[in-house]
């Protein structure tokens, strides 16, 4: 089958668009949607300079999301001295899992020549996730745990390096799959969240200025888009699954949205963009409520370790007193 741009032969098509692309214009139309939502979502405001640059970092962990996000990021704004792209890689102590996609890690950075960081649980915890595993004094998934260290270390550094934007490299797969989950357990303050966390543009998001604003470049392109680009530009991803991936429901899901994208091409996408839409509406309203309410959610600092909580004690450190 030939390209549809060109004469060169087709190496993939997309039964949702009805493209069948050459190996050089897939690689542009990947790049593409990148560069379309880093717009859309004004990720880089007319009124940054070159004397005030932006610092983003990238969350990246080895797997082919990440490392696709970071050359794309490097190559758009490889000349642009407005943007500066810092790796953040956390090693979460999985024996013969984290090693070898740290490798990954450190190979890309070395090749794009960007600043690299690489923080463990064990340091900064005193854990590591195949103890947490062996112990699971709160009788929970693996990811349970693993989620919220991940999450702490990736807000504390984004901070600590003073970052402007936290990026990571969720698909169109991931955000299909967490808009159903969210949508099918009902969660409406997860998806006003989802909005403020990663969805909304960035003047939308108010007055939570003590976080770093979180963004998903990548989410326009499906997951098996993003493994053929790895695989075409011979990126240095890691691909083995971690030996603890435990989250069945999202597994469920995951298979559920294969069979409906497999009979009704374009699903994906449809639900993403109700979702969109759907959150920031909730957004809006719950925002609305707090100013009527004169009061937005109870914000306080953790007793322990005095990151912003809504609780006494956050979940990081109630989960670290269990473990310890
Ligand atoms: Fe952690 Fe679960 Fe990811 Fe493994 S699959 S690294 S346990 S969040």
């Amino acid at each position: 089958m030939d390209c549809n741009r060109c004469e060169g032969e087709a190496i993939m098509h997309a039964a949702y668009s009805g493209a069948h692309l050459c190996e050089h214009h897939f690689r542009e139309s990947v790049e593409k949607r990148v560069r379309r939502r880093v717009r859309r979502d004004d990720l880089v405001p007319h009124d940054v300079t070159p004397d005030d640059p932006l610092t983003w970092v990238v969350g990246l962990s080895g797997g082919k999301d990440s490392v696709v996000l970071t050359r794309i990021l490097h190559d758009t704004f490889a000349e642009d001295p407005r943007i500066e792209l810092v790796g953040l890689t956390i090693h979460e102590g999985i024996e013969g899992y984290r090693d070898k996609s740290l490798e990954a890690c450190v190979d890309l950075a070395e090749e794009l020549d960007i600043r690299h960081e690489v923080v463990s649980y064990e340091e900064e915890f005193g854990i590591r996730m195949d103890d947490v595993v062996e112990d699971d004094p709160e009788n929970m998934a693996a990811c349970a745990y693993c989620g919220v260290f991940r999450r702490d270390l990736l807000s504390t550094y984004a901070e600590d390096l003073d970052a402007d934007l936290l990026l990571t490299g969720h698909n169109l797969d991931d955000e299909a799959q967490t808009a159903l989950m969210n949508f099918l357990e009902g969660d409406v303050a997860q998806m006003a969240k989802h909005f403020d966390a990663s969805l909304g543009p960035l003047s939308e998001r108010g007055d939570q200025e003590e976080f770093v604003p979180r963004a998903k470049p990548l989410r326009d392109v499906p997951e098996k888009e993003v493994a053929l680009y790895a695989h075409v530009e011979d990126l240095p991803a890691h691909i083995t699954e971690c030996p603890h991936a435990s989250e069945a429901y999202r597994g469920e899901i995951q298979q559920l949205l294969y069979d409906l994208e497999e009979n009704h091409p374009g699903t994906r996408h449809s639900i993403l963009s109700g979702y969109e839409e759907l959150a920031g509406i909730v957004a809006d309203d719950r925002a609305g409520e707090s100013e009527d309410d004169g009061d937005g959610p109870d914000l306080r600092e953790c007793a322990e370790c005095g990151s912003t909580t809504t609780r006494e004690v956050c979940r990081k450190c109630g989960l670290l007193e269990s473990l310890a």
